[in-house]
C-alpha cells in the first residue's frame, strides 16, 4: 500500500502534465465509461491529495476520487499514447503525456459535499497545509491503544504508513507499545513536525528516506540498504540486523495488521 507522499507526488504529476488542459477522458476496461464520458474534452482545474487519497478536479465541479489500495498503480508517459490494454480503469490522454490508472480499489465521480466528506472522515495529514496536528493529539491523548496503531489509523493521522510509522517511532526514541494517551504534547508536537518533514522529502524524491546525515552508508561506512522499497531507514523490514544507532538486533511483531520494526535499546520511552 502506498503512504502519503506517494500520492501527493501523483497529485504533483497530475497537475504537471494535465492542470490547465482539457484532456481526452477514457475508461478503455469500461468501469468508469459512463463518468469519463461526461469529462471527456472538460479542463482538469485542481489536483488534490488527503492521506491516501487522491482527487482530479474538473471544471471546477466535479472531483474524481482516486485510491489506489493494495494493487492500483499509475503509470504516465509521453504523448502519442499507445492503444490502451483492458485494464486500464482511467486514461488522461493530452497533446504532450498520457496517464493510465490500473486497479484502483477506488475511482468515482463524486460532487463537492461528497468530497468533503471523504476529508471529514480522515485525520490531518501532515503533508496539507490545513492540517491542525491539535486534531490528532486529541484522540491520540484520549486514547489507550498503543502509540504504533494510532499512527496507521487514518482517523487520527492520514497518509501514514507501515514504514513512517516504525521509522518516526525509532527517531524519536518511542516505545511503539506505548499508549497513546501515555504521549506528551511535545512529544507529539516533536514526531507530527519530523513526519512532516520527511514525508514532504518523501514527496521530492519519490521514496522514503529516514536516517540523519550522520547515519547515511557513506557517513558510517556501511554498505547501502537493499531492499525494493527504496531509501535509507532505521528499522522498517531489518529485523533481526543490527540497529544502526546500539548494535542490538531490531525486532518484528504483527501490530494493527502490519509488521511493526523497532530497536528495543533505543525505543524505550
Ligand atoms: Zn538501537
Amino acid at each position: 500500500m502506498p503512504e502519503g507522499h506517494t500520492i501527493h507526488r501523483l497529485a504533483q504529476d497530475y497537475a504537471a502534465r494535465f492542470l490547465g488542459t482539457a484532456p481526452r477522458v477514457t475508461s478503455p476496461q469500461g468501469k468508469f465509461s459512463d463518468a469519463a464520458a461526461l469529462l471527456d474534452g472538460t479542463a482538469l482545474t485542481a489536483t488534490e491529495a488527503h492521506g491516501k487519497h487522491l482527487f482530479l478536479g474538473f471544471r471546477d465541479a466535479d472531483w474524481v476520487h482516486i485510491h489506489l489500495g493494495l494493487f492500483g498503480k499509475v503509470g504516465f508517459g509521453d504523448a502519442p499514447a499507445p492503444p490502451p490494454t483492458d485494464t486500464v480503469r482511467l486514461r488522461l490522454a493530452g497533446g504532450t503525456s498520457y496517464v493510465d490508472l490500473r486497479g484502483p480499489t477506488t475511482c468515482a465521480l463524486i460532487t463537492d459535499a461528497e468530497k468533503r466528506a471523504v476529508h471529514d472522515r480522515l485525520g490531518p495529514d501532515p503533508l496539507r497545509a490545513d492540517a491542525d496536528p491539535g486534531t490528532a493529539y486529541r484522540r491520540v491523548s484520549r486514547s489507550r491503544t498503543t502509540i504504533a496503531a494510532l499512527l496507521m489509523d487514518q482517523k487520527v493521522v492520514a497518509g501514514v504508513g507501515n514504514v513512517y510509522r516504525a521509522e518516526v517511532l525509532f527517531r524519536h526514541g518511542i516505545d511503539p507499545y506505548r499508549a497513546g494517551r501515555d504521549i506528551t504534547p511535545a512529544e507529539w508536537e516533536a514526531m507530527w513536525a519530523d513526519l512532516a518533514g520527511l514525508m514532504r522529502e518523501g514527496v521530492r524524491n519519490n521514496r522514503i528516506d529516514t536516517v540523519r546525515p550522520e547515519h547515511t552508508p557513506e557517513a558510517m561506512g556501511r554498505p547501502p540498504r537493499v531492499d525494493d522499497h527504496g531509501g535509507e531507514v532505521y528499522v522498517y523490514r531489518r529485523a533481526n540486523l543490527p540497529c544502526h544507532l546500539c548494535g542490538d538486533e531490531i525486532r518484528t511483531a504483527g501490530l494493527a495488521a502490519r509488521n511493526l520494526f523497532w530497536c528495543p535499546r533505543c525505543q524505550n520511552r
